[in-house]
Order: C-alpha cells, then sequence, then structure tokens
C-alpha cells in the first residue's frame, strides 16, 4: 500500500541509475574494461589530497563529542564563517555565516529552498534541458513543474517561451551553470537580461519570483571562461552549492545554501530554510564533512581528464559527422541524435557496449548525454563503436 506518487515515481525510476544497473551487469558479462559506461556523473578524478589529511587531522585531534555531536540546523558558524570569506573574495559579495546553510550535497539544497517557498500548485519554471530530478524535487512540496523549450543553437536561454511560461502563479525558476546535460555555461548577458525580465514580472504579478542556481559544476570549465554569479545580478536568488564534482565527495553529502542578504524577508527565509533542513530528515549537514571543507575550502580537484576527454570526445565525434554545441563547462555533452527517435540510437549503442542517456530525461528529445567523466582509454576505446554507430545511422564523415 505505498502512497500513489511514489508508485508512480517507482515505476518511472531513474532512466539514468537504470543504465547505470545495466552497465554493471555488462562488465560482468563482457568485462570492465570492454564497457563504455557514460551514463552516470560520477567524478573519476580522486579528492585533493588535502581532503585525506584534513579528515585524518580532524579525527585525530578534535574532540570526538563535538565532532559527531548534533550541532544547530544550519552547520558549523566558522566552516560558514570560512565559506562566505571565500565567496567574498571570489564574487565582490559581503556573505558572512548567516547567509549560508549546510546541506546534504546541492540536491539538499534545492529540497530545501524549494520546501521554503513552495505552497502546492506554484509553479517553478525549468530551462530544458535539465537534470531530471528537478521534477521530483517540486514535486516532493506539491509544486508544478513548467517547462521551457531548448534554445537549441547554443542551449543558454529560450527568452521567447520563457515569457509565455512567466505566470502568476510562478514562484521560482531553477537555473543549472555549467549545465548537466549540456555543459553549457550561460553567457553574463543572458543573466542580466534573465534578472531584468523577472524583476519586472515580479512588479507585474506584485510577488516574489525566485531565481534557484542549481552550480555544482562551477568549479568545471574549459578555455578559461567565468562562470557569472547570479546573487550579483538578482536580490531573491538561491543558490545550491555542492562539493560533490568539485571535490569529487559525491557520497559524503556537502554542499550549503546561500540565501541572498537582499532577498525579501530574508530574515524569515533563512529561519523557514534551517527548519526545512530538519524537518526533510536531514538535520544537519555531515559533521566531519563540515569540518573537512573549512581546512579545504579553496581547494579543487585535479580536472585535467574532464578536458582531455572532452577534446577528443568532442574533436573525433565531430569528425564522424555527429553535431553538438561544444561544451564549455560540467563533464557532459549532449550531440544531436542521428535519428529523432533517440531512444533507437541509445539502444543500438548498446550492441557496441556504449552506455548514453536519451535527451527525454532531460526534457530533450533527439539527443543523447554523454558523462565523460570516466577514464581516456574508455574514451578511446569507445571511438570504433561510435563509428560503426555512426555508419549505421548514415552520418556523413567531415574531412
Ligand atoms: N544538480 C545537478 C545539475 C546535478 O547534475 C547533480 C548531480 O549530478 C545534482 C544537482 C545533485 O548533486 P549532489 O550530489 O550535490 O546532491
Amino acid at each position: 500500500m505505498i502512497s500513489k506518487k511514489m508508485s508512480d515515481m517507482a515505476k518511472n525510476g531513474s532512466a539514468i541509475r537504470a543504465m547505470f544497473e545495466e552497465g554493471k551487469k555488462m562488465a560482468a558479462l563482457y568485462g570492465k574494461e570492454n564497457v563504455y559506461d557514460f551514463s552516470l556523473g560520477n567524478p573519476n578524478t580522486p579528492p585533493p589530497e588535502c581532503v585525506r589529511e584534513a579528515a585524518i587531522e580532524i579525527l585525530k585531534e578534535e574532540n570526538p563529542i563535538f565532532l559527531h555531536g548534533y550541532m544547530s540546523n544550519t552547520g558549523y558558524e566558522d566552516v560558514r564563517d570560512i565559506i562566505a570569506a571565500s565567496l567574498n573574495e571570489k564574487h565582490g559579495t559581503q556573505y558572512d555565516r548567516n547567509n549560508l546553510i549546510m546541506t546534504v550535497g546541492a540536491a539538499g539544497s534545492l529540497n530545501v529552498a524549494l520546501k521554503t517557498i513552495l505552497n502546492p500548485g506554484d509553479e517553478v519554471v525549468l530551462l530544458a534541458p535539465f537534470f531530471g530530478e528537478y521534477k521530483n524535487y517540486i514535486s516532493n512540496f506539491d509544486g508544478v513543474s513548467v517547462v521551457v523549450e531548448p534554445d537549441y543553437t547554443a542551449f543558454s536561454i529560450n527568452f521567447e517561451d520563457l515569457e509565455k511560461k512567466l505566470t502568476e502563479k510562478t514562484k521560482a525558476l531553477i537555473i543549472n551553470s555549467p549545465n548537466n546535460p549540456t555543459g553549457a555555461i550561460y553567457p553574463e548577458a543572458d543573466l542580466k537580461k534573465l534578472a531584468d525580465l523577472l524583476r519586472s514580472k515580479q512588479k507585474e504579478y506584485g510577488h516574489a519570483i525566485y531565481l534557484i542556481s542549481d552550480e555544482p559544476y562551477r568549479e568545471i570549465v574549459f578555455g578559461g571562461q567565468t562562470v557569472p554569479y547570479l546573487p550579483n545580478f538578482y536580490e531573491n536568488t538561491f543558490v545550491g552549492y555542492s562539493y560533490s564534482k568539485s571535490l569529487s565527495l559525491p557520497g559524503e553529502r556537502i554542499g550549503y545554501l546561500v540565501i541572498h542578504s537582499e532577498m525579501d524577508e530574508f530574515a524569515e527565509t533563512v529561519g523557514a530554510a534551517a527548519v526545512a533542513n530538519r524537518i526533510l530528515g536531514f538535520v544537519n549537514a555531515p559533521s566531519l564533512f563540515q569540518r573537512v571543507i573549512g581546512r579545504c575550502v579553496n581547494e579543487v580537484s585535479d580536472m585535467t581528464i574532464y578536458r582531455e576527454n572532452k577534446e577528443i570526445l568532442y574533436k573525433e565525434l565531430t569528425a564522424m559527422g555527429y553535431e553538438m554545441v561544444e561544451p564549455q563547462g560540467a563533464f557532459y555533452m549532449f550531440p544531436k541524435s542521428p535519428v529523432a527517435d533517440e531512444k533507437v540510437f541509445c539502444e543500438a549503442a548498446k550492441k557496441y557496449h556504449i552506455l548514453i542517456v536519451p535527451g527525454s530525461t532531460f526534457a530533450c528529445p533527439g539527443y543523447f548525454r554523454l558523462a565523460f567523466c570516466v577514464a581516456k582509454e574508455t574514451v578511446l576505446n569507445s571511438l570504433e563503436g561510435f563509428r560503426q554507430l555512426a555508419l549505421e545511422f548514415g552520418l556523413t564523415p567531415k574531412n
């Protein structure tokens, strides 16, 4: 007698997770080295040495009763001070500990933000293609997802469709840059335009419209681009940050939520978000890893492998005739499927032991996602399969 909502969710499952499980089965059958699993965004570069050293030192040095005990639902004050100072230096903001709540990864941040602001029936705008879990997070609080059509030319913001989708019921918009699944970084001009548009809609409808900036890939950029910082353009902004990718710690579940000081009803919002963190069952973010972050705040994993993999795949796949917008960050690329029904293509890829995720998982059919956070050999050894697929589906090689 499970709930109707959960029954539907369990049936739909997660296509990405299902593919990951399939990858494990294929690896058992054909050998791990003969399966090219591009399905899951699991970092394959280790955390920087600082993380291990910090964890060991903390376990040795800090009082175990303090270290393993409960704390404020918002997290350790000293750790929040350190993060606030680091953000102020990077982005010219004026944060202090009160702007920050330590969370259980970006997923925790997003759920806390949504629980804080949503009434049942409130609409949350999503820019396709987007991380499929957003819909589930919104549904957790009986919100309604409203999907804006993709901008197929650059995978930035389709303003024409966005304007049509903003209504009196719009409570929030989730934005993710660098983007999963496209690797796009939204240009500053587009973000300023978005901020102006939302400001004018807030005025028109007479209530706040929140921007929720989901930023787990902020540190993974190719070619020296900077990722504009949304709170500098728009007051009603939450930022969901995570160390899952920047420090390769997805299993440790550590991140934070930023609440802009000039947000409407700031103090009330912070108070509500702290309660949300508690009553969602997180209570507080993992203690040991909060303290680790306090010692490794400006560290990042070595991202070389992502850049190298991106360069090989982009060069080789486009030469084979695949069309795509070159990724600027994160560790994903989102090529066009050679056939309209991309599920057919993804199914065919399995013949060559290649696992890729259909674009419909990200509300963008006709495309497929490759997560290239894999070993370089996996990339190199997969190329022959992609070549065979290109031939099978009639792509014309370039050169
Ligand atoms: N947002 C996006 C766009 C993601 O790709 C992911 C994970 O892959 C998350 C949020 C969740 O990240 P976390 O592990 O920090 O909860």
